[in-house]
């Protein structure tokens, strides 16, 4: 293979490398292992062709199809990207710590990367949960064209970077459903004295409804549901939600997902970690993030009608809309939740305030363009 600039300039800097190796002269041998190792100034180390070997934690169940399927691919794509150099071990939710622990554990370095949903932490840092899902609020096309063009990711870096964690896109589940039920909503006064899974900023919409919104983790949801710890969940859509069984102890499955329209999910880096990593892994880390991110939606939007046939037809699963008028107080009850908490919190604030005028700014265009689209071509 004829060597291209930067090869010939990595083969040099080696050779000099191992000739002052070979002189044994102390001083030079710091600077040279200094160029692997993170550099003072915080700039990526040259590729000198050393092996990492990185824990990934996430908040799924080990054997979680889609969102665990996405972890294990992007470890496997960094591993191929990189030749080996960058071997990443994926552990499910309460394989080294419980799920919802993931993020302190990756802050304090425990392991080197994470995925999961930023409404996970929102008991910590209350801004994170803009960046997953808003309800009512923007839909996957719209959250990616804040985050990677309207500087959202940038926001999301600044509200991370206190945990010393970098974020990025890690999957986007696609609109949700309601959820499923064991009884009926026919008024928003049926949600009073629900416990429903739900989790986010959806979960504090059910409560202000009068219902208990109680955050679990998706193993044990099936479980909670079944002995009656709760009496309803949310997951995610059709495709998952068959997969996680909710059919065979829910009989209602409710439309539409209106607390989360696109879930935007993550991967959470320890930021020490990530600084060693020399330039040409740090970019297989990001373009490796970028394809799950990717795949993901497109696995979901590809199987899940198939599957609500499945629960339709073969499950005899009660498919329901919630009623226009349970949507509309909900979403009363939501602007009341992002009021408070944005007046209570000056980095929701700011978050928030950035994710709306975003909104604002591309709305008359989705108006005319998706919104009359869907209204009559479909
Ligand atoms: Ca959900």
């Amino acid at each position: 293979m004829q060597d291209n600039p930067r090869r010939k300039f990595l083969k040099r800097s080696l050779q000099a490398c191992t000739a002052s190796l070979a002189l044994s002269a102390p001083i030079l041998n710091a600077g040279c292992n200094k160029s692997s190792s993170s550099p003072a100034d915080g700039a990526p180390a040259v590729h000198t062709g050393k092996r990492f070997q990185w824990k990934m934690l996430t908040t799924w169940p080990p054997t979680l199809p889609v969102l665990q399927d996405g972890p294990k691919l992007f470890a496997q794509w960094v591993k191929e990207m990189s030749e080996g150099r960058l071997d990443i071990q994926v552990y499910g939710g309460g394989e080294l710590v419980p799920a919802l622990e993931a993020f302190g554990a990756v802050s304090q370095g425990t392991a080197e990367i994470g995925h999961g949903a930023s409404y996970y932490w929102a008991g910590k840092v209350p801004a994170a949960q803009f960046f997953a899902a808003v309800p009512f609020g923007m839909n996957p096309q719209q959250m990616n064209a804040w985050i990677i063009s309207g500087g959202g990711l940038k926001l999301w870096e600044e509200v991370y970077a206190p945990f010393n964690l970098i974020p990025l896109s890690g999957g986007n589940t696609g609109i949700q459903m309601g959820g499923w039920f064991n009884k009926e909503i026919n008024a928003v006064s049926d949600l009073k004295g629900l416990k429903m899974r739900i989790p986010g900023l959806g979960g504090k919409v059910i409560s202000k409804a009068g219902g208990s919104a109680i955050l679990s983790s998706g193993s044990e949801i099936y479980t909670n549901l079944e002995r009656g710890v709760i009496d309803a969940t949310e997951w995610i859509g059709p495709y998952h939600d068959y997969m996680m069984g909710f059919y065979k102890v829910a009989r209602y499955y409710y439309y539409p997902g209106w607390h989360e329209p696109g879930t935007n999910l993550e991967f959470f880096i320890n930021k020490g970690a990530f600084s060693q990593l020399p330039s040409d892994l740090q970019q297989i880390v990001r373009n490796a993030a970028a394809r799950v991110h990717y795949w993901m939606l497109c696995e979901f939007e590809a199987q899940n009608n198939r599957y609500l046939q499945k629960l339709v037809n073969e499950e005899n699963v009660d498919l329901r809309a919630f009623p226009s008028q349970v949507l509309e107080q909900l979403r009363t009850y939501s602007d009341e939740v992002i009021r408070e908490i944005v007046s209570s919190d000056a980095q929701s604030k700011k978050i928030y305030d950035a994710y709306t005028s975003f909104r604002m700014q591309i709305t008359p265009w989705a108006d005319i363009s998706e919104k009359i689209y869907y209204a009559n071509a479909l």
